[in-house]
């Protein structure tokens, strides 16, 4: 009986994890948790070619960013590669990784503050359902327990 409620829990995670569904932020970027607790948020969406990530509060609402700050890997853990990150009173700017590979994000809310690291695989292929890209894709996960 035990067995097979931990089999039911892998089967409806992994379908879960099948397709992206994503949490999309007000300006329709990607949703990165920076705290613990869902009090501090990044959005990140590109533009002109880059990543730009706003700093959001718990509230979705934008702040300032000025003691805040990043680091960005991509690549694979035994070969990581270091991304340049500039800033500005608005957030980040990052050049954008590889299509399909990670992006790895290191992000304090003080120089003394623990950093908190987010993950985000920059999928770039089309979902068919909501036509974003993977890694923005609208559709609700529980869509996909079909
Ligand atoms: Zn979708």
């Amino acid at each position: 009986m035990k067995t097979k409620l931990i089999l039911l829990v892998t089967l409806i995670s992994s379908l879960a994890f099948g397709h992206e569904g994503v949490e999309l932020g007000p300006n329709g970027g990607r949703i990165l948790e920076f705290s613990d607790n869902e009090t501090m948020h990044g959005e990140i969406a590109v533009k002109d070619g880059k990543f730009h990530i706003a700093v959001l509060d718990k509230n979705m609402k934008a702040v300032a960013v000025k003691a805040q700050s990043l680091t960005a890997m991509t690549g694979d853990r035994a070969k990581p590669v270091k991304l340049e990150v500039t800033k500005d009173d608005k957030g980040f700017s990052l050049p954008l990784v590889a299509a399909g590979e990670w992006l790895i994000l290191r992000y304090k809310e003080t120089p003394d503050a623990k950093a908190v690291t987010a993950r985000l695989e920059y999928n770039t292929s089309t979902c068919e359902e909501c036509k974003n890209q993977e890694w923005l894709c609208k559709c609700k996960p529980e869509k996909d327990a079909k």
